[in-house]
């Protein structure tokens, strides 16, 4: 019998597991792979306190994820650069080396019990409360655990969503893009490490360095841009990225590192995150399309949300409902803000900047300086005057 068992241990579960180790609860931490590997991310993961209290944010610094203070923005050619608002650095760093800090963390712990190579296959129920899951080990034997909470932190393909039947609160794929990304060698970096954003005509292409000296340049196109890739996806690639005319110079020597992965028919989607005698956290709680670029911070924030709440139910200062509702408020007030800015881009995606009038504003503001000067200086009037210049 454990306190919790957390099926899923990358960035939510592991994140998770940590906190409630150290917190003193008997944990069981399971994932089906053998360690974490690659998998989908554009790798831009925002500094906050939460790497630090974690342990892991000097491990980062060393790993050589670059820190990113920077954000450019390419309108098809027209060039727009600041230090970054909202997080003052970004870092850059592979899922399988930051996936990994996080599990060995959890796994320091001497509470956390890491469970790897075991795939859940389904719920216990005890009446209408989920009291357990059933598993499978890779050497076929079957196994089951009991917990007073079972945690899905099991990603996009929740299982465990789906066995308790989590509600959906908020679901849209209006103008998902899919996406495909690879990490490239021998991009030239630019002289501040920075997040590149390129509107193309057709979707997002987002380019950033991460360690090793790498970059990871992700395109997010409507899907059917990509039909025909199959059997020359690196050579489709490369002259997709070949088109961004700031980029190109930059990629005269750059090579594929690794294997090129995609993903296709992305949903947002918010759940429904707790119900009796089980949690959400992660994607499997919510899912944002990637131009968000705020999963993994997401998950790991939610899982100290979460495991903040599920110490004060156990302690006896809340009831399971109070501390769960106070979970999914916290948890809400940080996503449903990111969830309709997330769609509100994918929206913009959609349409080509063939405006020319527009287009000959933005040209305007980049080569006058005594301009850009103006709308700094009268920042509250800046829509105005933009709205003016367009008119003229
Ligand atoms: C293309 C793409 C690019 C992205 N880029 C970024 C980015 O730049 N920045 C950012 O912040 N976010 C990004 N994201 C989002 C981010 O990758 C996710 O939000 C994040 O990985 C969610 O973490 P998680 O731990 O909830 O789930 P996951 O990372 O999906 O982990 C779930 C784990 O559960 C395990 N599991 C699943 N089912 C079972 C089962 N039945 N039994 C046992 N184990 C199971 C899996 O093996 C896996 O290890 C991107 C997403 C995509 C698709």
């Amino acid at each position: 019998m454990y306190d919790f068992v957390i099926v899923g241990a990358r960035c939510a579960g592991a994140a998770l597991a940590c906190f409630l180790g150290r917190a003193g609860y008997k944990v069981l931490l399971i994932d089906q792979y053998d360690r974490p590997g690659p998998t989908l991310s554009t790798h831009i993961i925002g500094e906050t306190d939460v790497y630090d209290s974690l342990g892991i944010r000097k491990q980062m610094e060393t790993a050589g994820a670059p820190t990113m203070t920077r954000m450019r923005v390419d309108l098809e050619g027209t060039v727009m650069e600041a230090d970054m608002v909202i997080t003052p650095r970004t870092l850059g760093l592979r899922r399988e080396l930051f996936d990994a800090m996080l599990l060995k963390q959890a796994a320091d712990c001497s509470r956390v019990q890491v469970m790897l190579n075991t795939r859940v296959t389904g719920v216990i129920w005890e009446g209408e409360r989920v009291k357990g899951i059933t598993c499978k080990r890779a050497n076929g034997t079957s196994c089951s655990f009991y917990a007073k909470a079972i945690i899905g932190a099991d990603g996009r393909h929740s299982l465990i969503a789906r066995e308790v039947q989590a509600a959906t609160i908020a679901m849209s794929d209006a103008n998902h893009l899919d996406v495909v990304y690879a990490y490239l060698a021998n991009v030239e970096p630019l002289p501040i490490p920075t997040v590149e954003w390129y509107w193309t005509d057709r979707g997002v292409v987002i380019c950033n360095p991460i360690d090793q000296g790498l970059h990871c340049i992700a395109l997010m196109l409507p899907g059917d841009d990509f039909s025909g890739w199959k059997g020359s996806l690196a050579a489709c690639y490369l002259e997709r990225i070949d088109q961004l005319k700031t980029l190109r110079p930059r990629l005269q020597n750059a090579q594929i590192v690794g294997k090129i992965r995609g993903v296709r028919r992305l949903v947002s989607y918010i759940r429904q995150p707790f119900g009796r005698g089980w949690a959400l956290v992660g994607d499997a709680a919510a899912h944002l399309h990637p131009v968000a670029g705020v999963g993994i911070d997401n998950a790991v924030c939610s899982a100290w949300y979460l495991a903040d709440e599920l110490d004060q139910y156990m302690q006896g200062y809340k009831t399971w409902q109070h501390a769960m509702e106070s979970y999914q408020q916290r948890r809400d007030e940080r996503i449903l803000p990111q969830y309709e800015a997330s769609l509100k881009t994918l929206a913009r995606t959609g349409r080509a900047f063939t405006d020319s009038a527009s287009e000959q504003s933005l040209r305007m503001l980049c080569t006058f300086p005594s301009l850009v000067k103006a709308l700094a200086r009268r920042s509250e009037e800046v829509l105005t005057l933009l709205q003016g210049v367009i008119d003229e």
